[in-house]
């Protein structure tokens, strides 16, 4: 059988939420484990229907990305299996498919599935969907608030104030300071961060997450004022990890 296991060390020292990604394209597959390690969840891949009835029998994940079509067992079929078993009849499910018709969509959803995306998607906005079915199922597995010294992000009301003074970003400096503001003292290339914050379908010039990254900073610093971000030459930005302690 063929399960592809890591387990990252959270952010908080308590376990990360563990989530099945059930997907046959293997591009696909990796790419989206990829990306959620990144996050700090625990992954485990499969390619087939059948094995991931076998793994689901077992200990269950905290979330399930299911494809549709799938050799073995579709994904309609196990999502309906698992809506019908106890011990899963609550387990977040997210359907991934090719088909887009409102017909599709409604029976993927009539079988149980808590949402449906349908591919092509932007990698951030599957990420997006995960993180808010997880603080819906388990919200006291994932952080709806980062902190650092005098500086908040709240994801919830998507507000973000440093000391008492309200900062208003931008949708995608938002986006950007919860990308750093996630995974402090790592340094992200431009191109990561195109792929992370902006997503990997877009063709945008690398240039532009300068502009972002200026805008940022123009917003979270007044005048002799901390810059929580750090320019790392020739490789890239990261949130400073000593910001707030020194
Ligand atoms: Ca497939």
């Amino acid at each position: 059988m063929n399960v592809v296991r890591s387990a990252p060390k959270s952010a908080n020292g308590g376990t990360a939420p563990s989530i099945l990604v059930v997907e046959d394209e293997q591009a696909l597959g990796l790419l989206l484990s990829y990306n959620l390690e990144a996050e700090g969840f625990t992954v485990e891949r499969v390619e087939r229907g059948d094995e991931a009835e076998v793994r689901l029998a077992e200990i269950p994940p905290d979330l399930v990305i299911l494809d549709w079509m799938l050799p073995g067992v579709s994904g309609l079929e196990i999502c309906r299996r698992l809506r019908a078993r106890e011990s899963t009849r609550t387990l977040p499910v997210i359907m991934l498919t090719a088909r887009g018709e409102e017909a599709e969509r409604v029976r993927g959803l009539s079988v149980g599935a808590d949402d449906y995306v349908v591919k092509p998607f932007s990698v951030p906005e599957l990420m997006a969907r995960v993180r808010s079915l997880l603080r819906r199922s388990r919200p006291e597995r994932v952080a709806n608030r980062l902190s650092a010294g005098d500086l908040d992000l709240d994801r919830e009301t998507r507000r973000v104030r440093r000391g008492t003074r309200d900062i208003h970003l931008g949708p995608t400096e938002f986006r950007l300071l919860d990308y750093l503001m996630e995974r402090p003292g790592r340094v992200f290339s431009r191109s990561q961060l195109l792929d992370g914050v902006w997503g990997q379908s877009v063709e945008i010039d690398e240039r532009t997450v300068d502009v972002h990254v200026g805008r940022l900073r123009k917003s979270l610093s007044r005048g002799r004022e901390r810059d929580p971000i750090r320019t790392v030459r020739g490789a890239g930005y990261s949130f400073d990890e000593t910001f707030g302690r020194t």
